[in-house]
């Protein structure tokens, strides 16, 4: 109560106001910044949004895409370095801990603005002013549409606004199969619904926006790179630099592939490593109790939720490979564990 009445005062004067999701925004961080961002302006504030690097194509219909600033791209980053100086208020979302926000952790961090986070994941560093801050919330997009009912502006949500909400909550839940999507999330996504989300055309937005390439690296992943290990219920692709570039892959095209391996009868963990040449990126997700979270943060520089988390690793991609096929022994009787429990509740 004592962040919302903050806010609320804090907002009761124009603001300059900054908007940061983390880096590679998904739908939830770009949908609750861009989401945030209308609200505001209706509000009469100044707003800004700036992204720390690029997002996929599949998200460029939302309301505001086209007036943000992508901090990595050189052209952009003086702008965006004068709107970091001149804000009196930088709102995070989808991110808690500024080492998500790649290079623009210091000019954040050393900004004189009063700092907000709206947030559900795990580790928040403790560097903001104000807090909207829930792990049990499924995405950062439920919590903002929460607050700003809290602060009594449900009417201020308009159809554009909604959209970008309900792309947050549809894909954080996995498209409400995730143990995430709970009563509270079916109660905002109908209310979005009655505010004027056009939630099918969302949908396709998202997810039906394939290049044949993509489909085409999504077979050959599928049948070449994916491996089983049954002993100690995991799967996983190693994706190299060359097949991404075979493949033509841009931006998201690799998302999501990681939910294939873990679709797999029996199967309590999947992983994906991929080269992206100045850093392996890792993806983990995992069904039941076995926490991927704790597994990133403890060997690869990450975190996340308990069944979906990510981190990096510097060594080259091989390396990397051999030092997660090492650390299976230290999870195997979890994962087995784990497998024979959700054996039981099926
Ligand atoms: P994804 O695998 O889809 O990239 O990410 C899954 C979840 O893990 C997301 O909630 C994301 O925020 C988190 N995550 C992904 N990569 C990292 C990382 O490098 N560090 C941390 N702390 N979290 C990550
Ligand atoms: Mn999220």
């Amino acid at each position: 109560m004592q962040n919302i009445n903050a806010f609320k005062e804090l907002l009761r004067s124009p603001q300059k106001v900054v908007i940061v999701p983390h880096q590679n925004p998904d739908a939830d961080a770009l949908g609750s910044a861009l989401g945030l961002a209308l609200y505001l302006k209706k509000q009469q504030h100044e707003v800004q949004v700036i992204s720390p690097t690029d997002y996929p194509e599949f998200l460029h219909w939302m309301k505001g895409h086209e007036d943000v600033l992508i901090y990595c791209e050189p052209s952009q980053k003086k702008k965006s370095e004068q709107c970091l100086a001149a804000a009196s208020v930088i709102i995070c979302v989808d991110f808690c801990s500024l080492n998500r926000i790649d290079k623009l952790e210091n000019p954040v961090r050393e900004a004189n603005a009063i700092k907000v986070i709206i947030d559900h994941h795990y580790g928040k560093e403790d560097f903001a002013d104000i807090e909207f801050w829930d792990t049990a919330s499924a995405a950062t997009c439920e919590l903002l549409y929460q607050l700003i009912k809290d602060l009594g502006y449900r009417n201020l949500i308009d159809g554009d606004m909604a959209e970008c909400l309900y792309a947050g909550v549809m894909t954080d839940t996995g498209s409400f199969r995730h143990p995430n999507t709970t009563q509270h999330v079916h109660e905002v996504v109908a209310d979005l619904i009655a505010l004027g989300a056009d939630i099918s055309k969302v949908s396709k937005l998202v997810y039906d926006n394939n290049s044949v390439d993509r489909l085409r690296f999504i077979g050959y992943a599928l049948s070449q790179k994916l491996v089983i290990m049954e002993e100690y219920r995991t799967a996983y692709f190693a994706i190299t630099a060359e097949d991404l570039r075979k493949f033509k892959s841009r931006q998201g095209d690799t998302e999501g592939l990681v939910n294939y391996a873990l679709s797999i009868k029996g199967i309590s963990m999947a992983a994906i490593i991929i080269d992206r040449t100045d850093v392996v990126k890792l993806s983990f997700r995992s069904v039941g109790d076995f926490a991927v979270n704790d597994l990133a943060a403890k060997h690869f520089e990450g975190g996340g939720h308990k069944n979906a988390a990510g981190g990096v690793s510097r060594l080259p991609l091989e390396e990397t490979l051999q030092k997660f096929l090492k650390l299976l022994p230290e999870y195997k009787e979890q994962l087995h564990h784990n497998h024979l429990k959700q054996k039981a509740l099926q």
